[in-house]
């Protein structure tokens, strides 16, 4: 049983239209999902309108990154900052587009792009097609990126669109880049600027997550785990139990678990996970990341009741 490939199924995902793949090390970890969902990897071509952390095969849906970033945005205004981050074009953005389109061997006359750098809270690309024209997103940390990197990025996206697989020398420019601790620490430090905190309290109807908190802390990490935001999410989440974002330091437990139906043992186990990855951040190996490192997955088993907990998250999920 492995929770590094965890997915949300396709019929969770809206209509396709948008394609948007995030290789971030640093957002969130959406930890958890239920051990029968079918991994992203392998599935073939990629169900759009979606958000891919490739390094968790995790998705999720991007509807949902599209209402946070909208609740983003009223939040922006409401506290007078400035309330739209504005986009710029790529330079010779459409150019790239086109010749990646032929190396990747897309037959006919490419399409028209329009190619922007965008300023994602994350290492975000986006695809998008509105008619004849196909919108490709980049991630304004991508603004100084060398060419190759570029295209790299363009060759991952245009080859889910467009169904082709694309050549290992073509997107491990883009690769390197996106895990490089450089670029790492770059998400970071912006993300810290760019990511809100969700605003909610850790008391639940029925479970108290500062209280829960503070019993696992003394049980299992001897109370020396500094205490991050914890909160309940402002909003159901379809096949995802909980979640720890590094940028704004802060657990989100998926509320549809603050219910009576719950077992408190399944709720203790998601925040108990999500306290290891406060533990264990993420970190780089060779050419890939690791969230769940063996020392993490060593240190999961020693909830005392792991496998009971694992089985009623599974049935929840189904
Ligand atoms: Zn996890």
């Amino acid at each position: 049983m492995t929770l590094a490939k965890e997915s949300i199924p396709a019929e969770a995902i809206a209509p396709p239209q948008q394609l948007s793949l995030q290789l971030d090390a640093d957002a969130p970890h959406r930890a958890i999902a239920s051990s029968k969902t079918a991994p992203f990897v392998g599935q073939g071509l990629a169900p759009l309108n979606q958000s891919i952390a490739p390094s968790h095969g995790e998705i999720v849906s991007a509807r949902r990154a599209a209402s946070r970033k909208k609740s983003k945005k009223s939040t922006a205004q409401t506290n007078g900052k400035s309330p739209r981050r504005a986009s710029s074009p790529v330079p010779g953005g459409a150019a790239l587009c086109q010749r990646v389109f032929t190396r990747l061997g897309c037959d006919g006359r490419p399409p028209r792009f329009r190619v922007e750098f965008y300023p994602y809270a994350s290492l975000t690309l986006t695809i998008r097609r509105r008619e004849e024209v196909v919108f490709v997103r980049f991630s304004d940390l991508l603004r100084r990126a060398p060419l190759p990197v570029l295209e790299g990025a363009a060759a991952l996206l245009l080859s889910r669109v467009f169904r082709r697989k694309a050549p290992r020398a073509l997107v491990a420019p883009y690769l390197n880049y996106a895990r490089s601790n450089r670029t790492r620490s770059r998400v970071s430090q912006m993300r810290r600027g760019r990511v809100r905190l969700a605003s909610t309290s850790p008391q639940g109807r029925h479970f108290d997550l500062e209280k829960m908190f503070r019993q696992l802390n003394e049980k299992y990490f001897l109370g020396n785990l500094q205490r991050p935001h914890i909160g309940w999410s402002t909003r159901s989440w379809r096949r995802q139990f909980g979640c720890y974002d590094p940028g704004p330091n802060q657990i989100l437990l998926n509320r549809r678990m603050d219910h009576p139906a719950v077992p408190q043992v399944a709720v203790e186990y998601v925040l108990y996970h999500e306290m290891l990855h406060v533990k264990h951040p993420t970190r780089r190996s060779g050419c890939s990341l690791v969230s769940h490192s063996p020392e993490f997955r060593a240190e999961e088993k020693l909830f005392v009741n792991y496998s009971q907990a694992r089985k009623i998250l599974d049935r929840l999920a189904r």
